[in-house]
């Protein structure tokens, strides 16, 4: 019965955040990732309830990538946001959301990961980016990290994320910064 629950629970959570079969309408059209309304609505279904349960937000931007335009033209900067969704999806688990947020920027929810979890991700996101055969330059990318913490509401979350992705850029980019206690 408990391996009954405990897969009734993770289908149910599959269906809630990434894995779901999502409508053209939840989808961006360049990545093909979640969008801002898709990310919203997990938002909501993660807290409604659940407010007890661990959550972890990577908050992630593309480093120069205005530059990366100008130099090889906004098809090749298409082409990198692509890329960059690809190895996004690659890092996260089944049940994980990946969105892009805005242009260049990207959230990744991570239900039921803690600090360790949120910093396990992001590392494998830095060393993907890495790794990769980027066929222009390399293109890096810059993280910021924060988890639920109780009172937290979904925006109060984002902004320590950006908060410390603030701290990632300031402190020289391609790395990633964990939010303090709220
Ligand atoms: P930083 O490292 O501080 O983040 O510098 P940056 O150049 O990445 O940041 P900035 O906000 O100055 O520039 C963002 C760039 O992202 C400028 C904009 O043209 C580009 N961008 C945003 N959306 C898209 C898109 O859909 N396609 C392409 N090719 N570029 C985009
Ligand atoms: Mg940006
Ligand atoms: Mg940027």
């Amino acid at each position: 019965i408990v391996w009954v629950a405990f897969l009734l629970d993770r289908s149910e959570r599959l269906r809630r955040t990434g894995a779901a079969a999502r409508t053209e309408a939840d989808t961006d059209g360049l990545t093909r990732l979640a969008n801002r309304r898709a990310l919203d609505d997990a938002f909501e279904r993660l807290w409604r309830g659940r407010e007890e349960a661990p959550l972890a937000v990577l908050m992630l931007d593309l480093d120069h990538f205005k530059r990366f335009n100008d130099s090889f033209g906004h098809q090749a900067g298409d082409d990198v946001l692509r890329e960059t969704a690809r190895l996004l999806q690659a890092a996260v688990r089944p049940g994980d959301l990946a969105a892009r947020y805005g242009g260049e920027e990207f959230v990744l929810l991570l239900p039921d990961a803690d600090a360790a979890g949120a910093q396990l991700v992001g590392e494998r996101v830095l060393e993907a980016f890495r790794a990769n055969a980027w066929p222009r330059r390399p293109v890096t990318i810059s993280i910021g990290a924060a988890v639920r913490q109780p009172g937290d509401t979904p925006g109060s979350l984002l902004q320590r994320a950006d908060a410390a992705l603030y701290r990632s850029k300031q402190d020289g980019r391609n790395r990633l910064t964990l939010a303090g206690p709220a």
